[in-house]
């Protein structure tokens, strides 16, 4: 017999997360395109400031964060003091849980939204509610119905993962202006970067008191292995989230890679465009060959088939042709299959083994 834990609550509910895949067995060469991972990898300018940083990492990494949080206030014109760095956006995420949802309180997301919505929630200690989305897209009166005076936060990602869905900014607003005292609205920001001219939400949070913004380093600027991301909201929010911080919660060399890619902005646009370039061929060679996707504003399309057996089977077509996709079953999707946009390369194998897959060989 052990000795007698006294587990928090929640905390066992907690299914750990799935990660895409990374590896076939006995296949040294196969393509990753299972987790929003840049294709392209990091601006070299970032590999540079990572590297230089080696020789110091006996040094514990700054505490404020200060460079880089004015980096970010500059590029995005937005309030440094009100701006938080977290080892990823994950962290920024479990900060608001613990902060704000605890033992009989709610936290709203949405039925296909992102896993870690529901872990942090059961780390807390609160309820999480999933809430139906209208055909692959945030339904916001469904939201408001789900509200009640329990609810704390109401997470969205914008664009959604795994869907690529938007929600308009009007419908965003609606949202954020039904939700009673004492909610708050966050707006999961991961691949704001993607799509041309949004904002990813900072204009909610400059004209309102209930909404946070997170961001990450891990989508676009291709820092997913480094683990860096920011929240930024109201100030009484965001003062109670930095007493969560640890003192020295994200290293020095993610912090100067971080600053070195936000830096390489041409970098960045070519990353964008390239994206946009092969996301639209390839989900338009897919539904050529009879596989749908919804229009993506992300890194990735949601593919769909016509049933789980169908979804299953494609999924292992693309394995044995060395091709690591996502299933997305746990996100209430199984008929469907997530795939990061690759480089050309990429793109091209995917449509070349699914028109095998569709063609039956
Ligand atoms: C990838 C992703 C994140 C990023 O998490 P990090 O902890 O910053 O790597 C956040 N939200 C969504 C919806 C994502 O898909």
């Amino acid at each position: 017999m052990g000795l007698k834990l006294n587990t928090q609550p929640g905390i066992m509910g907690v299914k750990a997360y799935v990660g895409g895949a990374s590896e076939i067995a006995g296949n040294a060469n196969a393509i990753k395109l299972s987790s929003n991972e840049n294709p392209l990898g990091p601006s070299p300018k970032a590999i540079a400031a990572y590297s230089a940083q080696a020789a110091n990492m006996h040094r514990y990494p700054s505490v404020d964060h200060a460079a880089l949080r004015e980096l970010i206030a500059q590029t995005y014109k937005l309030d440094m003091t009100r701006i938080l760095i977290g080892c990823g956006s994950d962290e920024i995420i479990s900060f608001l849980c613990r902060a704000f949802a605890g033992v009989g309180d709610e936290v709203l997301y949405t039925e296909h939204g992102f896993g870690m919505y529901q872990i942090s929630a059961r780390l807390s200690g609160a309820t999480p509610v999933s809430v139906p989305e209208n055909n692959r897209v945030t339904d916001v009166d469904a939201l408001l119905g789900a509200v009640n005076e329990n609810t704390r936060l109401v997470f969205i990602a914008n664009p959604n993962n795994p869907t690529g869905t938007m929600t308009p900014n009007a419908e965003i607003a609606r949202l954020a202006d039904g939700l009673p005292d004492g909610c708050l609205l966050v707006l999961d920001g991961a691949y704001a970067e993607f799509v041309y001219g949004f904002d990813g939400g900072a204009s909610f949070v400059e004209a309102r008191d209930n909404v946070v913004m997170t961001r990450t380093f891990s989508k676009i600027f291709g820092l997913g292995g480094l683990r860096i991301g920011w929240g930024y909201g109201p100030a009484n929010v965001m003062e109670v989230l930095n007493r969560l911080k640890g003192p020295f919660n994200v290293s020095g060399a993610a912090l100067a890679a971080a600053k070195a890619a936000l830096e390489d902005e041409t970098y960045t646009e070519h990353c964008r465009a390239e994206n946009e370039k092969w996301r639209g061929w390839l989900a338009a060679e897919l539904g050529k060959i009879g596989i749908p996707s919804d229009p993506s504003f992300a890194n990735f399309i949601l593919i769909r088939f016509g049933s789980t057996d169908e979804a299953q089977a494609a999924n292992a077509h693309l394995q044995n042709n060395g091709l690591i996709v996502r299933m997305v079953a746990n996100y209430n999707l199984p008929q469907a299959l997530r795939i990061t946009i690759g480089d050309e390369t990429a793109c091209r194998q995917i449509v070349t083994a699914l028109t095998e897959f569709k063609a039956g060989k």
